[in-house]
């Protein structure tokens, strides 16, 4: 017990950068949020061996809620192509979402953040949305992830305490503890090297397949024909790289809703 509790200790000193840090408990079980700390979210404990835990999919017998995810992707390299006009935003997906009234999280590079404060910002203080980490770099956490470049095992750390501190000069108040792995791809040494940091991963059970996309049906589809009960939906926040997914969301939800699914945020998936 005392190894425990020195053990959560560290890992609060060390995950200063996070909005906040966990308390050990049985091995992935739930951990809803103190009633004495409601800014507290809920997170899952580590798993064997301390290593960070994983979570996919909520509860599948606990009503049927989803989770629409929507990462915002900009890799530390491509500030010459932002420059030169690309966009790797997308203010009327977020528009959508309002409009539409779809609460979602956000899993925010850090050098998105940096090249759209603005909408960092603006995107962090509405309480529709919840702000999520997905590395400052964008790079790769294993060796052979779709061609990303790679972070260095001693640099993965960094990457994702930098992209808090990004956020935060943004404007963003309370970023979730909460890590998507830059193309999903992780292995037993990037979740041993964010066991510091306190983050739950974030994966998913539905892949939309958003990402390069030229028909919104098709990729609206995708997600009608995958979600369960408690699924996290995998979309894009990107224009250049995800260009029909304000469409698709405007077909998913209305049916989605008719279908009797909530949306939700990735923390009540959690924390249920
Ligand atoms: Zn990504």
């Amino acid at each position: 017990m005392i190894t425990l509790v020195r053990r959560v200790i560290t890992v609060c000193a060390l995950g200063a950068a996070l909005a906040a840090c966990g308390t050990a408990q049985a091995p992935q079980a739930p951990r809803p949020a103190p009633s004495a700390a409601p800014s507290r979210p809920p997170t899952l404990a580590p798993g064997p061996a301390g290593l960070t835990p994983v979570f996919k999919n909520g509860s599948r017998t606990h009503g049927k809620t989803v989770a629409l995810t929507f990462d915002a992707d900009m890799t530390a390299d491509q500030g010459a192509r932002a420059a030169a006009g690309e966009r790797f935003d997308n203010p009327g997906l977020i528009s959508a979402l309002r409009a539409l009234k779809v609460p979602s999280t956000v899993f925010m590079t850090g050098r998105w953040a940096e090249e759209y404060p603005a909408q960092a910002r603006s995107i962090g203080r509405d309480p529709l949305f919840e702000v999520a980490n997905h590395s400052y770099s964008h790079y790769a956490f294993t060796d052979d992830c779709y061609g990303l470049p790679t972070v260095s095992g001693d640099r993965m750390r960094t990457d994702v305490e930098r992209a808090y501190a990004a956020f935060r000069k943004a404007g963003v108040p309370d970023p979730m503890p909460y890590f998507r792995f830059p193309g999903g791809c992780y292995d037993r040494r990037a979740l041993k090297a964010l066991t510091p940091t306190g983050v739950t991963a974030v994966q998913w059970d539905v892949v939309s397949g958003d990402a390069f996309a030229t028909d919104a049906d098709a990729v609206a589809r995708e997600v009608l024909d995958g979600v369960r009960p408690g699924s996290v939906v995998v979309m894009h926040c990107t224009r250049s790289a995800a260009p029909t997914t304000e469409r698709a969301v405007r077909t998913v939800v209305p049916e989605l809703r008719r279908q009797g699914y909530r949306f939700v945020k990735v923390s009540e998936l959690i924390g249920s």
